[in-house]
């Protein structure tokens, strides 16, 4: 709930996200009920909690549109695998032997992690869902955990084990819809993360779209991603009025051109999830060729089974991989990229993208993203003291280049503050690490009496089996 007292965050290098808020070398943020309220050079306030932010960077939490959150005990065990070494591993294999309580303690740890990191929005998308205790197990989590979620109920190990599957999206959202998620002013909120066309046959993807609508939520869906992406995905959904402004494209790599523009046409979103397309061959991410047909992108951490799960990282990819992309161009039209007079993707570029339009992917611009006051009081304190930071001459620079978990030390909810000191409040870690590694235990356990599972094994060698190389 938020926060009823007066918060006054003093002297700190402020990234409002906000143009008309701008950037301020030295200013305060006032936080009263939960909101912002004022941001400016110095104000005087003098009935109020106060956070001293001397050199430091205040800016808004960090927004992640696109995370298997469920997966986050199996954390690294895909860093060398395939996409196909995924699916099988995952998704045909562990996934189904997850228990409700797994799915629970998947999620918390997943997001936990995430905030504790500075990502104060987190759109969970959730597709562990084989049962509705399962399901149940998913959103608990997400209530405890303290953090702003978009709850995206994606199905399960029966929709996903063999893709494309028939299995109808299971009616089960449905109850949990009307059960938790009656009210979109919550904390948590609900959305829809469908298979479509790349991952169900027509018919039954029609009829996922279709409890979708019938329940009044925003939709997510994997579009884009390799050789998938070339079965023009995005023309089929244009022909059945699928494409709407409350959407997330997520990946987009492989679309082609006029399916882009037919994305920025319908005014949706994309989510780029850079080191996993990087990683799994979905292809290069599409940040460069979505900025040019008007669509600017947020920004993904997709599986923790292979990449880290904060936001500094995946700016990085982002932001490097445009930039190879566009020298290369450049270099192979016989010109000379050392030359250009400008670098066409910016640090405040990706900044926005991990920031104002996470929250706009997520249809909660109004309420975060940015410190503008008014919006909800989702902000994140980072050091600046520290020897890699030090002389501060380029805020966004430094939080792009030189940002890591370690310098979140500071975090507000909705006003409330979550983390403080560089340590979440009132979060048992001892109790979530313990539970984390029992369910790993458990799963890694139960793998091994399945056939495809049998060689399941920690350490960085395990390949699932099905696709282990020749
Ligand atoms: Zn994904």
């Amino acid at each position: 709930m938020p926060s009823s007292d007066r918060i006054l965050i003093r002297g700190g290098t402020i990234l409002s996200m906000d143009f008309a808020v701008g950037e301020l070398p030295i200013g305060d943020v006032l936080v009263e009920d939960g909101k912002i309220v004022a941001v400016a050079p110095k104000l005087d306030i003098a009935d109020c909690e106060s956070i001293d932010a001397t050199d430091t960077i205040v800016m808004p939490g960090f927004v992640d549109t696109h995370r298997h959150t469920w997966q986050a005990p199996w954390r690294n065990i895909a860093s060398d695998w395939t996409l196909a070494h995924y699916f099988s591993g995952l998704h045909a294999g562990l996934s189904g032997h997850y228990r409700p309580e797994d799915t629970y303690i998947g999620n918390l740890l997943g997001t936990l992690e995430a905030l504790d990191s500075g990502i104060t929005t987190l759109l969970d998308w959730s597709h562990n869902l084989n049962t509705p205790a399962h399901a149940d197990g998913a959103v608990a989590a997400l209530f405890e955990s303290g953090s702003r979620v978009v709850f995206a109920h994606g199905g399960g190990a029966p929709e996903w084990s063999g893709v494309p599957s028939d299995v109808p999206h299971t009616r089960d959202a449905k109850r949990i819809r009307e059960q938790y998620f009656n009210s979109d002013d919550q904390l948590v909120t609900m959305a829809m993360a469908l298979r479509g066309p790349q991952f169900a046959p027509g018919a039954t993807s029609e009829a996922d779209w279709a409890l979708a609508r019938e329940l009044g939520t925003r939709v997510t869906v994997h579009v884009g991603d390799g050789a998938w992406g070339k079965t023009r995905p995005i023309a089929w959904m244009r022909e059945r009025g699928f494409l709407t402004p409350d959407v997330t494209y997520v990946h987009c790599c492989t679309l082609a051109d006029d399916e882009l523009r037919m994305i920025a046409d319908s005014g949706g979103s994309a989510s780029v999830a850079p080191d996993i397309e990087l990683q799994m061959g979905h292809g290069w991410p599409a940040t460069g060729r979505l900025l040019d047909v008007g669509i600017r992108p947020s920004i993904s951490i997709d599986v923790c089974t292979a990449t880290a799960g904060h936001m500094f990282g995946a700016m990085r990819s982002a932001l490097s991989t445009q930039r190879g992309l566009d020298n290369a161009a450049i270099e192979a039209a016989g010109g000379d990229a050392s030359e250009m007079d400008q670098l066409k993707v910016s640090c405040r570029d990706v900044l926005s993208f991990a920031t104002i339009e996470g929250a706009r992917a997520c249809g909660l611009d109004h309420r975060t993203g940015s410190l503008t006051p008014g919006k909800d009081a989702d902000l994140i304190v980072l050091r600046a003291d520290s020897l890699g930071m030090t002389p501060l001459n380029n805020p966004a620079g430094a939080v792009v280049y030189n940002g890591h978990p370690g310098l979140v030390e500071t975090v507000l909810v909705a006003g409330k503050v979550v983390k403080r000191d560089g340590t979440l409040v009132g979060v048992d870690q001892a109790r979530v690490r313990r539970l984390a590694i029992e369910t790993r235990d458990y799963l890694l356990s139960t793998a091994h009496g399945d056939p495809r599972l049998a060689d399941a094994q920690l350490g960085g060698d395990w390949l699932p089996s099905a696709y282990a190389a020749a």
